[in-house]
This record gives C-alpha cells, sequence and structure tokens, in this order.
C-alpha cells in the first residue's frame, strides 16, 4: 500500500456509516477503518477494514487513534449512541485529529405527536393509563417502561431478547427492517394497537411505522435527540467524503 493512503476512522452502526465507508474505500488517498460496538448479530460489513467491540472509553479510543495513525474521525453512529460520540469529541480534541459527524436529519414532527425529552418521561406518560403500546426504541432503556400499570407493551427490537422478558405485560418481536407501511399496519391491526413509541431516529428506513400509525390513527410517542457535543456536522455521506477529499 502507498505510504500517502491516510487511514480514516469511521464510527458505525448505522447504514450512513455503511455507505460512507464504501465511498470512500473508492476515494484515491484514503482507506477506510469501520468501527462497530458489535452488538447486532450478523451485520452488514462495510467496504474496508472492520473492528469490533470498543476502545475501552476514551484512552483506549486516544490509543488507538495513536497507534493506527487515524488522520481523520467520522462520527456516523445512531443520534442516540450518546456515548461513544462523547468518546469521539474527547478523545479527537485531546489527540488533535480532525473530527466531523455524519448526521440524519431528524424527523419534523407532526401535529399530534407527543414529544418526550428521553426514555423515561415517555414511559411515564403511561403510568395509570390502559394502553396497548408498540415499543420500538430499541432494548437498552425497556427498564424505564416496568411498573406502567394495565398496559400491554409489544417490543420489537432487531436480534431477538435472549434474557426473559423485560416488561410484565409484554409481547416480544425481533424483526430487522426496512418494513413496509402495510406490514406495519398490520402489526399495529393485529395486536390492537393504541401508541406507537419510537426514537427521533430520523432518516426514510424508520417512516413506514409513522406513515403506518397516522393511516390507523395510532397515537405517536416521540423521544427527542439527546444533546451532543458541538462539532461541525453534515447530513448525507456525499458531504462526509468531500470533507475528506479537503483535508
Ligand atoms: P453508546 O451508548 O453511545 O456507546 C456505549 C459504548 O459502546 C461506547 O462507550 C463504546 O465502548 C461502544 N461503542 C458504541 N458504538 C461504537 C462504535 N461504533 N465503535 C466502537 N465502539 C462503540 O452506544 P449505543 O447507543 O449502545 O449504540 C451502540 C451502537 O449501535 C452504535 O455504534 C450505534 O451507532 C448503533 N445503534 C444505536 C442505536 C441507539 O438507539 N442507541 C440505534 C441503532 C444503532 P468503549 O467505551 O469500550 O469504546
Amino acid at each position: 500500500m502507498s505510504e500517502s493512503v491516510r487511514a480514516v476512522l469511521i464510527l458505525g452502526g448505522t447504514g450512513e456509516a455503511f455507505n460512507l465507508a464504501g465511498r470512500i474505500d473508492a476515494l484515491p488517498g484514503w482507506r477506510p477503518v469501520t468501527s462497530m460496538a458489535g452488538r447486532t448479530r450478523s451485520p452488514r460489513i462495510p467496504a474496508g477494514e472492520v473492528v469490533f467491540g470498543g476502545f475501552g472509553g476514551v484512552e483506549g479510543l486516544a490509543e488507538f487513534l495513536k497507534e493506527r495513525e487515524v488522520s481523520a474521525v467520522i462520527d456516523a453512529t445512531h443520534p442516540f449512541a450518546e456515548q461513544i460520540t462523547r468518546n469521539a469529541a474527547e478523545g479527537c480534541s485531546e489527540a488533535g485529529i480532525p473530527l466531523l459527524r455524519l448526521e440524519r436529519p431528524p424527523w419534523s414532527v407532526k401535529a399530534g405527536w407527543r414529544c418526550f425529552p428521553d426514555a423515561g418521561a415517555a414511559a411515564r406518560f403511561f403510568r395509570g393509563r390502559e394502553e396497548r403500546v408498540l415499543i420500538t426504541s430499541g432494548r437498552k432503556e425497556l427498564g424505564v417502561f416496568a411498573g406502567s400499570g394495565a398496559s400491554f407493551f409489544l417490543v420489537r427490537t432487531v436480534d431477538p431478547i435472549q434474557d426473559g422478558p423485560p416488561l410484565e405485560n409484554c409481547e416480544l418481536l425481533a424483526a430487522r427492517g426496512p418494513f413496509t407501511v402495510a406490514g406495519e399496519k398490520k402489526i399495529l391491526c393485529d395486536y390492537g394497537i393504541t401508541w406507537l413509541v419510537t426514537k427521533n431516529s430520523g432518516g426514510e428506513a424508520g417512516l413506514s411505522k409513522l406513515i403506518a400509525a397516522e393511516e390507523a390513527g395510532v397515537g405517536v410517542c416521540v423521544i427527542n435527540r439527546p444533546a451532543l457535543p458541538d462539532c461541525e456536522r453534515v447530513e448525507t455521506a456525499l458531504e462526509a467524503a468531500r470533507w475528506l477529499e479537503r483535508l
């Protein structure tokens, strides 16, 4: 390999990161190294080098950047992956390495949506109510919905939850998108769902469930994005590749 080829670390785990690796792999002068947390079974493997399993906090990340002579970092993680984004901001600032955040825009809030600052606040909305709720906000914070009284929860995750039901009155559904509007409507209808809970992840892939909910008259409960450290941001893989070309 030519010595003039520089390494860019892509913090991945999203479709944007996957697409970006493909773009950068075709760019002269750069080679992508994508890093994934390693939590999802059978993830899509992007072009270029791929590493799994985390770095071991900010220090581990800083060490990785130094050892691997990384020249730039593109944080293309999910908008709710708060910790790794904070680590990237701190690690890159300490190491003096340019950092770009690739972040898809959020969905614009529709009239009638109930928006909450975090999962805990969304869960409190269901206390004392008797609803049938489809939760699509991931497994990490499911615990906050415990003790919600008379509501039923249908919990949909990408990989099956192996360690028993996370909530008292729930059913588990493992399914990997993309989902169609018709398919989403069928689930809402089959389970008699009255509310959908989702993070404001943004992007095309998650839109089907929102359209289906609207068409089926199901309430939409949205968890707003967390505040993340300031850094230069773009919204598409194309813009991110252009940023890299300018370095
Ligand atoms: P997180 O809370 O921000 O990160 C927790 C720890 O996981 C980090 O400190 C880091 O471990 C490791 N990690 C996370 N992303 C990593 C990456 N791309 N490469 C290497 N290590 C990573 O993350 P999370 O919310 O659990 O999300 C995990 C992954 O799933 C992310 O890559 C994200 O893009 C993807 N994802 C998340 C969501 C979501 O809703 N949160 C949705 C879809 C996809 P060390 O400290 O050991 O480095």
